[in-house]
């Protein structure tokens, strides 16, 4: 994190309890601006309330916070009023970005009435019910969430992208677009399946909330990720009038996600991408790290770009209305990003197939994932050192696979029956411990993942295919290997 993470909001809404989790899931460094001020004061905030009134604790809050924004980038809990005085909103969002948390009032007056005597504002439930009342305006202009369970950033060749995982982050899509400046004019672009679930949704939030945005949706499926519909996206660029300075917004999986970032790398040679990832597999891979591009007629991905989203909103509550073979595909790679770092799992667990509506559990398990793959292409984001190429753990077998059977096999599926292959191959060769191949298959399994070979198929018919991989050199097949867990090498057994 290069910036800091505000957490906004009514008093007890969550802000230090959620503050407090982030930071220590993502080894951050955690402030409660109230308790800095309270420190600073050597009095309690009911007390400073008492003998200098709100506008004596709203200087005391506004020093702290200057005095806050001047050290490392950290993730703050700020009190339900720090931000109301423009100033102290501008040193907040010179800084950084402030995040309300949008949680219903019932809820509030629930925390209100246990928290009576330490919080001025909140204890009284009527006088919380005014301030939602006073505040909702206020807080209506922020980008909200019910919840985040990550805030990641990657740098790359000068091009900065924000991802945020987390609940009911759509319905402030103008809120959230402003934080990285986008001007009026927006092109929403989603496919047929997540067009009208979302996209649709989401341009009329933008159009309500200022914007002039314009949606264009073109047939869902892998057999539209061509140059032809990189053209017809071109064509609704020139029809919605965008220019230079202004946005491309994806709503989708990774075939909207891939597409639409390409023509956002090329239209006017580079515009501003901001990217809304529905599918489990485009939240934990596709939706960040940079890589656009379209299929060809000879092959998957041959044509493409490095080009950064500058926003990655990954909003779980989407994936309730995913069907139940492409929840698995994103499962799947997921699962590969534990097996890469089992230790950013330590703390959550991986959802079953039957799990797509859980939000807050699928939350916790996206932005795990995620941290993987951001601290992988943070160190190399362009696939220059070998670091970023152990992603490709189980791809090597299972892009094999796909072909074989003419991609009736998904690529989640051949994600899974890949990676074990490949550990069983690691454990063929002495590089990993008996057993190794069944510890993995395991994982798999228990996410009605396929874990074996298709019948007909043995790992000897893989080979033809699989020595035509980009990353062999020297004629030899060179595959992201896993030795253990926590341990994948790129290697030519
Ligand atoms: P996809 O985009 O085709 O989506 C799968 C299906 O789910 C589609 O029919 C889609 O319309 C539908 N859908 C999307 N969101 C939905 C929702 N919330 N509810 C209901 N239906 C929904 O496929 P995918 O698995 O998301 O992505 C696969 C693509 O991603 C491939 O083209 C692959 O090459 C690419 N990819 C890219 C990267 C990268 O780094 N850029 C990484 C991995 C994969």
């Amino acid at each position: 994190m290069k910036e800091h993470l505000f957490l906004y909001g009514p008093p007890a809404s969550g802000k230090s309890t959620l503050g407090g989790i982030l930071a220590s899931r993502f080894n951050l460094q955690f402030s409660d601006l109230d308790g800095v001020i309270e420190a600073a004061a050597g009095k309690t905030i009911p007390e400073i309330f008492a003998e200098e009134g709100e506008q004596g604790f709203r200087r005391r809050e506004l020093d702290a916070l200057r005095n806050m924004v001047s050290q490392a980038p950290r993730v703050v809990a700020l009190g339900g009023g720090a931000l109301l005085a423009p100033e102290a909103r501008k040193v907040a969002e010179e800084r950084g970005i402030a995040v309300a948390l949008d949680v219903p009032a019932e809820t509030l007056r629930e925390r209100a009435a246990k928290a009576r005597g330490s919080r001025p504002l909140a204890a009284d439930t009527a006088a919380l019910d005014r301030l939602l009342e006073q505040r909702a305006a206020h807080y209506a202009t922020f980008p909200r969430a019910a919840s985040l369970s990550g805030y990641f950033t990657v740098e790359a060749r000068g091009e900065h992208s924000r991802m945020f995982v987390g609940r009911g982050m759509l319905a402030s899509a103008a809120a959230w677009l402003r934080t990285v400046g986008c001007s009026e004019r927006v092109l929403v672009v989603s496919d047929t399946n997540a067009g009208p679930l979302y996209a649709e949704k989401l341009r009329d939030a933008l159009n309500a909330g200022g914007f002039s945005a314009e949606l264009f949706e073109f047939k869902a499926g892998e057999e539209s990720k061509t140059l032809a519909t990189v053209a017809s996206i071109w064509n609704a660029c020139l029809k919605a009038g965008l220019t230079r300075k202004d946005t491309i917004v994806s709503v989708g999986g990774g075939v909207v996600g891939d597409l639409s970032g390409f023509a956002a790398a090329t239209w006017m040679r580079g515009i501003r991408w901001i990217n809304v990832p529905t599918t489990l597999l485009a939240m934990v891979d596709s939706s960040f790290g940079g890589k656009t591009g379209c299929d060809l007629p000879e092959g998957k991905n041959l044509v493409g770009a490095f080009h950064q989203p500058e926003l990655v909103l990954a909003d779980t509550d989407v994936l309730a209305t995913l069907p139940p073979r492409e929840f698995r595909n994103g499962l799947a790679e997921a699962i590969k990003h534990s097996i890469i770092s089992p230790d950013a799992f330590a703390d959550v667990d991986c959802p079953r197939p039957e799990d797509s509506s859980n939000g807050d559990a699928l939350s916790s398990f996206v932005a795990a994932a995620v941290s993987v793959k951001a601290r992988i292409v943070a160190s190399d984001p362009f696939e220059k050192t070998g670091e970023r190429a152990k992603l490709n753990l189980g791809h090597t077998v299972g892009h094999a696979v796909e072909v074989l059977t003419g991609f009736r096999v998904s690529h989640g599926e051949a994600v899974a029956i890949g990676s074990v292959e490949e550990a069983r191959l690691a454990e063929r060769q002495g590089l990993a411990a008996a057993g190794f191949g069944n510890d993995i298959a395991a994982r798999f399994a228990a996410a009605a993942l396929p874990v074996a070979l298709p019948k007909g198929l043995s790992f000897d018919d893989l080979v033809p295919v699989m020595m035509r991989d980009k990353k062999n050199s020297h004629g030899r097949i060179r595959y992201a290997l896993p030795f253990a867990m926590g341990d994948v090498r790129l290697t030519s057994p």
